[in-house]
């Protein structure tokens, strides 16, 4: 025994020492853009991975957390507790959260490459896809990233125009984005109200006339982009019933036997929904109010409209080229069908930009130009998370990015390929000081957030989130002086 724990000991130690060698001869920094989790992750390995190494992340709000606190679902609140995680690896005191700073705007590229040994990447799709249709720029045609900021409380999304008077509400996509935003609309109001959505939100939820939501996905149901946990819970949402139609999954049961077990699980879950749904799931949509449907192979063409008022969304029907189980595309059949809506929301998928101009992009994919993370052309500069390989995969996959990356840097460390002893943050937020751009630090942010569960609690939330920059600003200087 003791002997065995001696061995633990000792293998302990020398994995420290192995992990402190990356860089023990010099300081290094780095910098992170963005503080979403695949920052979070990065700055974790990093820390980890060298005793004598600092992190600072620049993020552009002057809260933290990226899609955590504004794309995340409000009724998903088990999901946000990576904050927890996050919170310890920036409570180091290796480590700083530097907010209110847009790189790119308040600070340069260049800048923040001098002031660091290394600069890393981490911030996010902050743009999306369009359907470049007609009809398209129509008061009610709005992006799901809209929508999902609106009612998560993104201060730039506090605006945003919705008439939520109309029956039939149309999401273009197939992903766990669109049942989001179709559970955010089904969901009974009492069970919303206990969640962290904005309470500007449930204002105009409260006299949403929708009673039903058209999720459109332009191939067929092998190929939808949803996971098995989402679309259950969609099948087990209060007051409201799903609608397929048992002809899209009459040749299904044939192919099942080879699918990989997570698609299999998830394609006999759509075909028993659709073909033979239980008895008890038949008695808990008897008293439905509500009903959601699954449109496969169809694509939009064209927005109806009267004026500026929406009547519908003209679709065409396609079919699948190339095998089934293998990617097939969806093509075009030329015939149209018009379905009936007065909202419509695209949900097909978020795109990063590029941030500065000296920076390496690739705009068809919406990505920083990289390989496995490497900026190209630019040494001690990398790339991790959605800004690195699109908006795909949920916060592990991320997490896998950010612990990449940070073996990356910890690796060019240890080869010399980069130069230590720089500044960090100091130099920088001098700069900004001078150009009397006001920063936030971790600090700040428990304030505001000791701020939003305070009021959230006497209307019986997690939090009620601020929503206005200068407010969250306000605060923090308020408290401070
Ligand atoms: P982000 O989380 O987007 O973080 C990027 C950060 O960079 C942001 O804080 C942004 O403000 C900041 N930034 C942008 N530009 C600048 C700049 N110029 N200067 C400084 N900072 C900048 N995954 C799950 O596991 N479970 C879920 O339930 C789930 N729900 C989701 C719901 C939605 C609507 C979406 C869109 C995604 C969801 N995901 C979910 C996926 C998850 O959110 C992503 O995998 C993850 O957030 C990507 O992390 P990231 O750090 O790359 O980007």
């Amino acid at each position: 025994m003791i002997k065995k724990n001696l061995f633990r000991l000792s293998w302990h130690f020398w994995r420290r020492s192995q992990c402190r060698n990356y860089c023990s001869t010099a300081d290094a920094h780095v910098g992170i853009v963005g503080s979403g989790p695949a920052a979070f992750y990065t700055a974790q390995q990093l820390l980890k991975g060298c005793q004598n190494l600092k992190v600072d992340i620049y993020e552009q709000l002057p809260v933290p957390f990226g899609l955590v606190r504004y794309g995340v679902a409000p009724d998903h609140p088990e999901v946000k507790n990576v904050i927890n995680t996050f919170s310890k690896v920036v409570n180091n005191d290796r480590c700083s959260f530097v907010g209110n700073v847009s790189v790119g705007k308040d600070v340069s590229l260049a800048q923040l490459k001098e002031a660091y040994t290394a600069v890393v990447l981490a911030y996010g799709a902050n743009s999306e896809r369009c359907l470049n249709i007609q009809g398209e720029n129509l008061p009610n045609v709005i992006s799901a990233r809209n929508f999902v900021g609106w009612y998560n409380g993104l201060p730039e999304n506090q605006n945003l125009e919705l008439n939520l008077d109309v029956e039939d509400v149309a999401i273009v996509g197939h992903g766990n984005v669109a049942l989001d935003i179709a559970r955010i609309l089904l969901t009974p109001l009492e069970l919303l109200k206990k969640t962290d959505i904005t309470e500007k939100a449930i204002k105009a939820l409260s006299s949403s006339k929708v009673q039903r939501v058209h999720l459109i996905g332009r191939r067929g149901p092998l190929q939808v982009a949803f996971t098995i946990k989402e679309f259950r819970e969609m099948t087990r949402l209060p007051k409201s019933r799903p609608v397929l139609d048992p002809d899209d999954f009459k040749h299904l049961a044939d192919y099942l036997e080879d699918l990989p077990r997570p698609r299999r699980r998830l394609t006999e879950l759509l075909y028993n929904t659709a073909v033979k749904p239980l008895e008890k799931d038949q008695k808990m949509w008897a008293d439905a109010t509500r009903t959601w449907h699954l449109h496969f192979l169809r694509s939009p063409v064209e927005i109806l409209s009267e004026g500026l008022s929406i009547k519908g969304l003209r679709l065409v029907k396609n079919k699948l080229e190339g095998p089934i189980k293998n990617n097939p595309k969806a093509v075009s059949t030329h015939e149209t069908i018009d379905l009936s809506c007065g909202m419509i929301l695209t949900s097909i998928g978020y795109k990063g930009v590029k941030i500065d101009p000296d920076l390496p992009f690739d705009h068809n994919k919406g990505v920083v130009a990289n390989e496995n993370g490497r900026v190209i052309g630019v040494p001690g500069l990398y790339c991790t998370g959605w800004v690195s390989r699109g908006p795909l995969g949920v916060i592990l996959n991320t997490m896998t990015d950010g612990i990449d990356t940070g073996k990356l840097i910890l690796k060019d460390l240890k080869d010399n390929r980069l130069e230590v002893n720089k500044p960090g943050k100091d130099v920088i937020i001098k700069k900004l000081k001078e150009a009397g751009v006001q920063t936030v630090s971790f600090d700040d942010w428990k304030k505001i957030d000791s701020a939003e569960i305070l009021k959230g609690e006497s209307a019986g939330k997690p939090r009620e989130k601020m929503v206005d920059i200068s407010e969250m600003l306000n605060l923090v200087t308020k408290e401070t002086s």
